[in-house]
């Protein structure tokens, strides 16, 4: 099918969140896609790149599309071009799948379940969505009136009621990252002991609160060198923690190796990782236990289904991200229900119950702790109708030259 018109919405409130949706030669067929960061740069590459590559395609399914958009410089990672391949991507197997009127698991191949666990991200509403990127200066705690569930100020002020919080709601796993202050303050190459204990305290008082009701996930954003994420893992051994997440970032491939190699706590990793075969090498040198991916980062759906069957052909699990936008947990929930070495679904309470239903119709059902595909063709959800006229969201529109069907 031909490809028409790219629309892309960026809601003021939100600056890192880019939403795309293309419209196919048949107007009634549209596609939904979405990337994050550095929203306005993503924007200007789509219109200015990406779209008249795609105008030029006789036919943009999603195989032969990637392919023609793959840019000589930029697909090692996961920057501008990228992630705007990644938003495209996920449209047109978004578009596709509508097609053929049937869901975007069904066009995987098919769920190989009905639902999967989730975990919660214990983000606030205002996390990472000022200007600017993954810093302690944008968690938005501070940020405009407090959402429904503030769980960033909560982990770090009284985690063990939060702990209960959440295993009352049936949720059973939590992410916390208490470390990340000491990591700008010191640059990742020291910690001191105080700093040490006040961020394995916080893992200490969910236990306290809870025991062992609620898996614990500590994240560390790639922020320590080789020594001090070895501190950090040796004083949370015990604590039963189920994951340290991303300890070094993932081109010290060395250094990750050899943490891994060390660790008595699993190592999980690599959300930010573009393309299966950068995680092929992670596990080759077996860097991660536990493979991340972000179908919004990674180059699409399409490289994001051959990074979890990398992993699983490497005897591993995969694990899909989303603290970024509803049609990334959308995907990601689709990825998840389609791959039989799925392990868990990331989830953030805040955004989930606060402004993802700002911007889209359908939200994948969660119930008892478990998250399921919004039934329905495509992804299930479409944007909110009033979105392009909304005065929050500032939108811009490429359209195919030449004369237009329109059905
Ligand atoms: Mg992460």
């Amino acid at each position: 099918m031909k490809i028409v018109d790219i629309e892309t919405f960026r809601p003021s409130g939100h600056a890192n969140v880019l939403l795309l949706r293309l419209r196919g030669e048949d107007a009634s067929l549209v596609g939904h896609g979405e990337t994050f960061y550095a929203a306005s740069s993503v924007e200007a590459y789509i219109h200015d790149v990406v779209a008249p590559i795609l105008f030029s395609l006789e036919s943009a399914d999603p195989t032969s599309a990637v392919a023609a958009l793959t840019p000589y410089v930029g697909y090692l990672g996961s920057g501008v071009e990228t992630r705007a391949i990644s938003a495209v991507d996920i449209a047109l197997w978004d578009l596709h799948a509508r097609s053929l009127g049937r869901s975007v698991s069904q066009v995987l191949g098919g769920a190989v379940r009905d639902d999967i666990e989730i975990y919660n991200t214990c983000a606030g509403t205002g996390y990472v969505q000022g200007p600017g990127g993954q810093s302690v200066a944008n968690w938005g705690l501070a940020q405009g009136a407090p959402g429904p569930y503030e769980d960033l100020h909560a982990f770090m002020t009284r985690p063990g009621e939060l702990a209960e919080e959440l295993v009352e709601a049936g949720i059973g796993g939590m992410k916390v990252w208490p470390f990340d202050p000491y990591a700008e303050r010191h640059g990742g190459r020291r910690i001191d002991r105080d700093e040490l204990a006040r961020g394995v305290g916080v893992v200490e008082a969910i236990r306290a609160a809870v025991g062992d009701r609620i898996d614990v996930m500590v994240e560390l954003h790639g922020l320590w060198d080789l020594p001090t994420a070895r501190r950090i893992v040796s004083a949370l051994d015990g604590l039963d923690v189920s994951w340290i997440e991303d300890p070094i970032r993932a081109d010290h491939l060395e250094a990750l190796a050899a943490l891994t190699a060390d660790s008595p706590i699993p190592i999980a990793g690599g959300e930010t990782v573009a393309g299966a075969a950068s995680y092929r090498r992670l596990l080759a040198a077996d860097a991660l236990d536990i493979p991340i991916v972000d179908p919004t980062w990674t180059g699409g759906l399409s490289e994001a289904v051959r990074v979890a069957r990398v992993a699983k052909d490497h005897g591993r699990p995969v694990a899909a991200h989303d603290c970024t936008g509803p049609v990334s947990l959308a995907v990601c929930t689709h990825l998840s229900l389609t791959q039989p070495n799925a392990l868990v679904q990331e989830t953030v309470r805040a955004h989930y119950h606060g402004w993802y239903a700002d911007l889209v119709t359908e939200l994948p059902p969660i119930a008892a702790g478990r998250i399921s595909a919004p039934p329905g063709v495509g992804l299930g959800l479409e944007f909110v109708p009033d979105l392009a006229a909304r005065p929050d969201v500032s939108v811009r529109v490429s359209q195919r030259p030449g004369p237009r069907s329109v059905a």
